[in-house]
């Protein structure tokens, strides 16, 4: 039994791109822009980006020269004296950090390696010159005078001649050229499924700054953090590829030979991605007072895939609907489903999805990867740090989802992300969810923290303060903090208003230490029932008494600490103040059994004394 659960999760760490999966689904199933509002952040500020690129690809070499003008603002009260860039492609060389990485840890991931009887080798390692990726800056001008730089791996330091004063902005104009690698991971050439350019994370992208300094975090695995504004892309290739990705392509693109540029625009974003193939088929479906779908896909897909892709499209108007009705209006005018990358990634008005799918997986990917627009694109939390966030989330909302649009009606959506947890607390492999993305010791213990721990979260956060709460939580979270970078406790801070509950406990004990869960009942006698703390992590406690005399009563215990309760219709009783290990009531006749958390929605990690 418990090998097949190992095998359960690791096949749902194999898919995990940004991660949605058909595991992830099936397990689960089994079981106009937002303005500030009413919250006052009168110490929030954020830089601002605004990117002019011009870009020439060659599409038989795979390699590309740009032009980067961008004017950087300094919102921040602080003198900045340097500034970096991300240089991603950088990672796909040998001996960077991502391949060291990757010869390193215990459990690689396996889209990254090729297994050689029992050795795994890193695929980045085996790149050749001409297939290794690399963004090579020539040169670097601020304000119309050369300043010094140098590439530190995927990190581009660069000393500023004059300081950027609070409030002020500068431009920087660069020039470089680069290589898109052979694809090992996420971006790249030629994907497994033959699509030729996934561009992602593929222009020097400035590192953000904000209320906690720099993130120039290296790339050797995974997250982002980027910087709001504007981007205006020029793009220059073949004259045969279909270019899909964020950004409104503007009308009568110019053809000169066999090239052709077209022309993107894409305001209030913090990424630019782009994917182009010659063998796109292009569809579109509008949502109605939405925005305009648009689906590309290969031609050369297996019949029932291309069926698949057609019946995807008004499933995708289902989803779109939902998220935007349950958590805020989807703010753009267009949203593109790609064919492309090596699972699935969000990104800005877009996703990358790998097509060759059944059809469950395909609305599963796309229902993940849409519901990222949400929690990781507007409401841009640091993926490097608190990626539970965005992954977590994007994880519980698009369960939901699911289970709507297909009309499940689960008692629990979220069921399949306890159990991963649950595994997980237990394994004596988990971390702290406020570890940094990078720095779990296994692939294991940050895919099942990010996704399930983090599902978790919220979905217990809807038994704590209850669902109807949970429901306007994540409402006014979203009409407060979308095109923001809101932090934990940004989030934690709205729940607390929303329900007029104390919940700083919560988002201390959940997601800054491993302390568990594990509440038990201690003892009946006739009308007295005793229960127990056995793990360190408080809760407030729903209880299902069962009398005698074949009649039922739903008993609810407060936590001391949470000063109040949630709306309920069961018997209020008297807290239960953290610090005492037992809780002892008199109930009105005798009891015969009691169970704790009878729906399930707290994360106990033994449930067998749950019930007496
Ligand atoms: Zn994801």
């Amino acid at each position: 039994m418990k090998k097949v659960i190992l095998l359960n999760l690791s096949a749902l760490l194999f898919f995990m791109g940004c991660g949605a999966s058909k595991s992830v689904s099936t397990t689960t199933n089994q079981g106009g822009s937002p303005t500030n509002s009413s919250t006052k952040k009168s110490t929030y500020w954020q830089q601002h980006v605004d990117y002019k690129m011009e870009i020439d690809m060659d599409v038989n070499n795979y390699q590309y020269q740009g032009k980067q003008k961008l004017v950087y603002t300094n919102n921040s009260p602080d003198v900045l004296n340097k500034v970096f860039y991300h240089l991603f492609f950088n990672a796909f060389q040998p001996g960077s950090e991502m391949d060291a990485r990757l010869q390193s840890i215990e459990d690689p991931d396996s889209r990254m390696v090729t297994t050689v009887g029992d050795v795994k080798e890193s695929r980045i390692s085996k790149l050749k010159p001409n297939e290794i990726g690399y963004i090579n800056v020539t040169s670097l001008k601020q304000n119309g005078s050369f300043v010094n730089h140098i590439t530190a791996g995927t990190i581009l330091e660069v000393t500023l001649n004059k300081a950027i004063l609070p409030g002020e902005s500068v431009t920087f104009d660069m020039v470089f050229d680069a290589q898109v690698p052979v694809q090992i991971r996420r971006s790249g050439r030629n994907n497994a499924e033959g699509v030729t350019l996934s561009m992602t994370q593929w222009y020097p992208k400035l590192s953000e700054y904000d209320f906690e300094g720099w993130h120039a975090y290296p790339y050797i695995g995974r997250e982002f953090h980027g910087v709001w504004g504007d981007f205006d892309l020029k793009l220059t290739i073949d004259k045969n590829y279909v270019v899909g990705g964020t950004g409104y392509l503007q009308p009568n693109p110019k053809v000169n030979g066999n090239k052709k540029t077209l022309h993107f625009k894409a305001p209030k974003v913090h990424d630019f991605t782009w994917a182009a193939d010659p063998d796109y088929i292009h569809d579109t479906l509008q949502v109605p007072n939405g925005p305009m779908l648009n689906f590309f896909y290969k031609k050369d897909l297996p019949a029932e895939n291309l069926q698949f892709w057609k019946d995807l499209q008004p499933k995708t108007v289902e989803m779109m609907q939902y998220f935007s009705e349950n958590i805020g209006e989807y703010p753009y005018d267009q949203y593109s489903v790609i064919q492309g990358g090596d699972g699935g990634m969000e990104y800005a008005m877009c996703t990358l999805i790998t097509g060759k799918r059944k059809f469950g997986s395909l609305m599963g990917v796309t229902a993940h990867e849409l519901a990222h627009t949400w929690f990781q694109f507007l409401l841009a939390t640091n993926e490097g740090k608190h990626e539970w966030m965005d992954e977590g989330f994007t994880s519980y909302i698009s369960h939901y989802a699911m289970d709507y649009i297909n009309k499940k009606n689960a008692d629990n959506p979220a069921a399949g992300a306890y159990r991963g947890y649950d595994y997980l607390a237990k394994s004596g492999k988990e971390k702290p969810q406020g570890t940094h993305a990078d720095r779990y010791a296994t692939n294991l213990a940050y895919g099942i923290t990010a996704y399930n721990k983090g599902e978790v979260f919220l979905s217990q956060l809807g038994y704590v303060i209850g669902q109807d709460n949970l429901k306007k939580t994540l409402k006014q979270y979203f009409n407060d903090w979308a095109f923001k970078h809101p932090t934990p406790n940004d989030f934690i801070r709205v729940a607390e208003k929303v329900s007029g509950l104390e919940l700083e406990w919560y988002l201390t004990d959940w997601t800054l230490t491993t302390n568990t869960i594990d509440y038990g009942v201690k003892n009946i006698e006739g009308n007295k029932v005793t229960l127990e703390r056995i793990g360190d992590m408080p809760m407030p406690i729903d209880l299902e008494v069962n009398y005698t005399d074949g009649t039922t009563e739903s008993i609810y215990i407060p936590l001391q600490m949470m000063r109040g309760e949630k709306p309920t219709n069961a018997t209020l009783i008297k807290d239960w103040a953290w610090a005492y290990p037992t809780y002892t009531f008199t109930a009105k006749k005798a009891v015969k059994s009691v169970e704790i958390d009878p729906k399930n929605l707290m994360a106990d990690i033994n449930k067998t004394n749950n019930k007496k």
